[in-house]
């Protein structure tokens, strides 16, 4: 698999990847202040599953940049076509280059990309055959991330025992509910989200559609 650095230049995927990293620093920094931190020094919860946060969280933003920055399998110029293979392939009529089957032109890139599989604004980049194993990481810690905040937001209101020593000051009274919505809106948005996104690969990948190298 080759992890060739790559940046694609737009600012509409700028925009969703901005927001996707907003929305983790907001967890990343309110879901410990908020729930974690209170509720293990009231004895609640072991110390562990704060640092299970946060090693999950960093894991997610390691997948989000990797898949980002990775080449997804742009064809070179003038690529070496194998000699058992040049019937296999065909010339892009946007670019005049050729590509092997199942490449496809992506006109957010600006290039053909080998076995694509879509353009994704929220990594700003294209998921093909060098980072679709990143692309499904991510998804994966993702999906965790979002379940963990949504389980201990749902455990905050209706489980644990009520905060004695409630931090009240302004701001965390400010962003309590806005982030339990967050978490909770995010939670059940990824679970129904990648979920199938996770049932559509796995039948590409039996179905040979999808395949990884
Ligand atoms: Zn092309
Ligand atoms: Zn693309």
């Amino acid at each position: 698999m080759g992890l060739r650095i790559h940046f694609v230049v737009d600012p509409h995927g700028w925009c969703c990847m901005g927001l996707i990293v907003f929305v983790w620093l907001y967890n990343f920094f309110l879901i410990p202040k908020i729930v974690l931190f209170p509720h293990y020094e009231e004895g609640h919860i072991p110390g562990i599953l704060i640092i299970i946060f946060y090693g999950i969280a960093m894991f997610c933003l390691v997948a989000l940049v990797r898949a980002s920055i990775t080449d997804p399998g742009r064809l070179p110029e003038n690529p070496k076509i194998p000699h058992g293979e040049r019937e296999f392939w065909e010339l892009c009529n946007k670019c005049n280059l050729m590509r092997p089957k199942r490449s496809h032109h992506c006109s957010r890139c600006g290039h053909c990309v080998r076995r694509m599989d879509h353009h994704c604004p929220w990594i700003n980049n294209c998921v093909g055959e060098d980072n679709h194993w990143l692309f499904l990481q991510l998804c994966f810690y993702t999906e965790l991330l979002t379940c963990y905040a949504l389980m201990f937001s749902f455990c905050h209101y209706y489980y644990f025992l009520p905060l004695k020593k409630r931090n009240l000051d302004l701001f965390v009274v400010r962003h309590e509910l806005a982030i339990m919505r967050l978490a909770a809106f995010m939670g059940i948005t990824m679970l129904v989200g990648i979920t199938g996104l996770f049932y559509t690969q796995l039948i590409g990948i039996i179905t040979g559609t999808v395949e990884f190298v």
